[in-house]
């Protein structure tokens, strides 16, 4: 079940995942603080299968990096055309007289939004 998703995952998506080692019950997944556990830390199970002297883990997902994931968007011409729309739009004229709004990134709370998510984006490229 497992490689048949990750064969299908890897004709869809063009980058490799990283298998992270995760609670057989979804508990947790063993990162950060948990990186070194051996059982979870909320259900009290086993990391790693039981005589396994390879210790091969009981439960993995997959993780694609955010970093990738924007990196493929902006790979496809379509898709980056579509993303380059928010940073194109300017506001509609009129807007606050009429109280029409010509799209949804008319708004304040837009401007603060995409003002974060660049900054994100930036941080991340
Ligand atoms: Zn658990």
């Amino acid at each position: 079940m497992v490689i048949s998703v990750f064969i299908k995952l890897k004709s869809i998506v063009p980058i490799k995942p990283t298998w992270v080692d995760i609670c057989i019950n979804s508990c947790c997944a063993y990162t950060g603080k948990f990186k070194d556990n051996e059982l979870c830390e909320y259900c009290h199970m086993p990391r790693f299968q039981a005589g396994s002297s390879t210790r091969k883990p009981r439960r993995q997902m997959a993780f694609f990096s955010i970093k990738d994931r924007l990196k493929i968007q902006y790979q496809d011409p379509k898709g980056s055309e579509k993303l380059k729309y928010r940073a194109n739009y300017t506001h509609r004229q009129g807007f606050g007289s009429d109280g029409k709004i010509g799209d949804i990134f008319d708004g304040n709370t837009k401007n603060s939004c995409l003002m974060d998510t660049l900054k994100m984006i930036e941080i991340l490229l």
